[in-house]
């Protein structure tokens, strides 16, 4: 099947064309490229917080002493504080570095080689990326016309093979919430079923109270969006409590840093100034909004996350990208269908609403 030679005949055969994940381009690496200085670039491609971090989280990181040391493996008082914030008893909860981490987990607990998982598409990249890396294979459910996923659809695409049903909500990139009640009726099939919450403090809506209620239901959330941590990787999951266990056992020793537990921590200190972040993010995304509808060749998508797609109408969305870029905005452009003709923007400050649409109304004059 391979015609790799030397030391590469000896990969994973499935392995050997696996095209990896593609990740967001930093910034600094555009330097000469963009017709702004790199630290005046607009960053609407990722979804994180434009208002940082807390305050706290430095302060705290600054003087503390025990870099040295190896944090605790069973993540005893990481699970406690993440039981205060999300009122989930410690037992269900393991924590990732990055919400992505336990993605790959669950991947690896649950999938043998020729498993099947059902992703309803459009949605989140990794899903794919971690089944895949575990030989799984990806059973893909179109979601209907408006994104909502379809839940006869998903029934029907059940298998024996099948060991992992995957549902973000709200779903990234397309940002609408599946209704609860399609959510229990995928719980119904018995099927391990992980909700990824990733934007549950944007959409306020959750299935949280569910864990434990139903043995194969298993939740994510992560600290990457709402509380600015995304260059610290801290994620966390509610399970079942014997799934928590074995996802204790098979993760990477020590795959929580000291870092990420102090910002974890002093986040939580802080939740006041996180949520008032929050809702400056979510008022804006209603602004934004507005101010897309308003551009009548592009149709934003309403959400309940802190990014909104938009369907453009005149033009390329591609070409779109490329000349936002050019201007220093950074939006996430999707080569697959059914998304090629959709632009995300994630939401930024009230300044960055307002060069996006300064910027999109220069480029329309050339459309
Ligand atoms: C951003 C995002 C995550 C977060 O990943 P981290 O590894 O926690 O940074 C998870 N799921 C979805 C759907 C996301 O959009």
């Amino acid at each position: 099947m391979s015609k790799k030679k030397g030391i590469e005949r000896l990969i994973r055969p499935e392995l050997a064309n696996f095209g990896g994940y593609s990740a967001r381009t930093a910034p600094d690496t555009l330097e000469g490229k963009v017709e702004v200085p790199v630290e005046s670039i607009i960053k609407l491609d990722a979804n994180e917080n434009p208002y940082g971090f807390s305050p706290k989280v430095s302060r705290a990181l600054a003087t503390y002493p025990d870099l040295n040391i190896y944090p605790d493996d069973g993540q005893t008082r990481l699970r406690r504080l993440l039981e205060g914030y999300s009122g989930v008893a410690a037992r269900y909860i393991v924590a990732g570095s990055g919400s992505n981490q336990l993605i790959d987990l669950v991947a690896r607990l649950f999938l043998s080689k020729g498993d099947e998982v059902i992703n309803c598409v459009p949605t989140f990249g990794i899903y794919r990326f971690s089944t895949e890396l575990c030989g799984g294979r990806v059973v893909e459910v179109p979601r209907d016309e408006n994104f909502a996923v379809e839940v006869a659809a998903v029934k029907a695409a059940i298998t024996k093979k099948t060991k992992i049903i995957f549902l973000a909500n709200p779903n990234n990139p397309t940002g609408a919430i599946t209704p609860r009640k399609d959510i229990l009726e995928i719980l119904d099939t018995g099927l391990p079923v992980l909700v990824d919450e990733a934007y549950y403090e944007f959409s306020r809506q959750t299935v949280a109270p569910l864990v434990g209620k139903y043995e194969n239901l298993m939740l994510l959330r992560t600290f990457s969006k709402w509380a600015g941590l995304a260059g610290l990787r801290v994620g966390y999951g509610l399970f079942p409590p014997e799934i928590a266990d074995y996802l204790l056992r098979i993760k990477i020793p020590y795959n929580i840093n000291v870092a990420a537990l102090v910002a974890v921590e002093e986040s939580l200190k802080d939740i006041d100034y996180l949520i008032a972040t929050v809702e400056a993010i979510i008022a804006e995304r209603e602004r934004l909004f507005a101010e897309l509808a308003k551009i009548e060749w592009l149709k934003p998508i309403p959400s309940e996350a802190n990014f909104i797609l938009c369907l453009v109408l005149r033009g390329e969305a591609k070409e779109l990208r490329q000349k936002l870029e050019e201007k220093g905005i950074l939006v996430r452009y999707f080569e697959e269908e059914p998304l090629q003709n959709y632009i995300r923007i994630s939401v930024g400050k009230p300044e960055h609403t307002d060069a996006l649409i300064k910027a999109l109304r220069e480029i329309e004059i050339t459309l």
